[in-house]
């Protein structure tokens, strides 16, 4: 196959007729508006949008979705829920399921995903005997799923400003930030997976700490991620500990610019809208996981008034829908501003194209046009609940039921709504039930001298 037929793709700002699509070696060579199919192209009906990007994600939540909902089910039990998880999975569980969380996230559409990974040791904090299975595990599902990871390998160093990480948390940490940078140096990059840099947060990593990671992102030329004010505990525990809010603390640790996401940056001062739009900082927004967690509403609107481009995330995939996720960055400012088109379907368009792509660290992706990844997902304008709807604005309809087909790098992954792999529930299912035996397992009193699940080999002082 050479090319792809589009009814309807969208380019630039809005939907094109008749659009063929010629690519070559994973990207596209040629874009034809107004041009009749030919022979042998593969017709894609509906409108075809860019590949997605699914700026922020942490795939082994998916193991979450509809169980924390008990018990209260506050944003703290579900913590200890997923503290839970993160302290059982082994690589092999791990790979299962962000596999299938990652087939998930194609069936909706998303090429590209940024995925925050901080659980990189074994289960007490021993680093494996290959520092980096963890983030091997997330390559091959990325691979296996067929989408491109960006690995946002994540330093976190404290559980609270100046104290030690305990429990599952050692999980995550590395025993300094000079050694975190020498660990994740080490991911080679492939047409799988582009590595990364994150900082956790301001509650993980000291200022001094947080400049590193800065230093070490312009060094390698990748972008870098970080977690900024999700809940007012956080905001709280930063002044008190710094006198400073988290944006202010980042910017004067050098790590805000037009290279760095802020994620959430939900709960936020004027200063610090004006410090993350001056800085031309991303934010990533993601409603899903603000709903469920009870955040709050982020300032989305002010932030791109102050300069801010927009992404959206599904985080702790509670929705794997990222058409729905950008709606739903319009419908938040409607509940809190009181008034509709605050941001036009076009913005909310980009932010989950190409905005997204970029904050991924590709700035070509997200786009139908020449030198762009051939990324394309057809969506639906005939189903139930998008027929009649305006293409152009389909963005406030349409969702991952509508999305139809869907390429990736020049590859069909998506036919007919069917994944190469089959089927996502079945494996979701699969992984999951795992990934809970692993932590039941866990819970259990362990049998007299029980080998790591990890393989260590050294153990790092604790
Ligand atoms: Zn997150």
């Amino acid at each position: 196959m050479t090319a792809f037929w589009c009814e309807l793709a969208w380019l630039r700002a809005g939907p094109v007729p008749s659009v063929r699509v010629e690519h070559a070696d994973g990207r596209i060579t040629a874009v034809s508006p107004g041009a009749a199919a030919c022979p042998g192209d593969h017709v894609l009906s509906g409108l075809v949008l860019p590949g997605l990007a699914d700026a922020h994600s942490h795939a082994f939540h998916r193991a979450l979705r509809g169980r924390t909902h008990g018990d209260g089910g506050s944003f703290w039990t579900w913590r200890q829920a997923m503290y839970a998880l993160a302290g059982a999975l082994d690589p092999d569980d791990y790979l299962d399921l962000a596999r299938a969380t990652y087939a998930e996230l194609v069936l909706a559409g998303v090429t590209a995903v940024g995925e925050f990974h901080y659980l990189h040791h074994g289960p007490d904090g021993t680093p494996y005997a290959e520092p980096n299975v963890m983030a091997e595990a997330l390559r091959a599902a990325a691979r296996d799923a067929g989408l491109r990871v960006t690995l946002l390998d994540t330093c976190y160093l404290t559980g609270a400003p100046g104290e030690p990480l305990e429990g599952v948390q050692r999980r995550f940490g590395d025993v300094d930030v000079e050694e975190w940078a020498l660990r994740s140096a080490a991911v080679p990059a492939d047409e799988h997976l582009r590595p990364a840099v994150a900082a956790h947060s301001v509650r993980a990593l000291a200022p001094a700490d947080l400049a590193v990671v800065a230093a070490t992102a312009r060094a390698r030329g990748v972008v870098a991620h970080v977690h900024v004010s999700e809940q007012p505990a956080e905001n709280a525990a930063c002044l008190d500990a710094y006198g400073r809010t988290p944006v202010e603390l980042l910017a004067e640790a050098g790590l805000l610019g037009a290279s760095t996401t802020a994620v959430h940056a939900v709960h936020l001062t004027d200063r610090d809208v004006d410090l993350l739009g001056g800085s031309r900082t991303t934010v990533c927004l993601c409603p899903s996981t603000e709903q469920d967690l009870g955040d709050g509403l982020a300032p989305g609107a002010r932030l791109v008034a102050a300069g801010s481009p927009l992404c959206v995330g599904s985080d702790q995939h509670v929705r794997a829908d990222l058409l729905a996720e950008a709606r739903s960055v319009e419908l938040h400012e409607r509940l809190a501003g009181g008034r509709r088109g605050v941001l036009a379907p076009a913005e909310l368009v980009d932010a989950v194209t190409a905005a997204g792509h970029a904050a991924l660290g590709d700035a070509t992706g997200g786009r139908i046009a020449v030198g762009a990844p051939a990324d394309l997902v057809a969506v639906r304008t005939d189903g139930p609940r998008t027929a009649g709807a305006d293409p152009a604005q389909l963005v406030m309809v349409a969702g991952a039921a509508e999305v139809h087909t869907v390429v990736a790098a020049g590859t069909l992954v998506v036919q007919d709504g069917q994944h190469r792999l089959g089927d996502v529930g079945a494996l979701l299912t699969a992984a999951v039930d795992r990934a809970w035996r692993a932590t039941e397992r866990r819970s259990s009193p362990p049998p007299a001298r029980a080998l790591p699940a990890s393989g260590a080999t050294t153990r790092r002082p604790s």
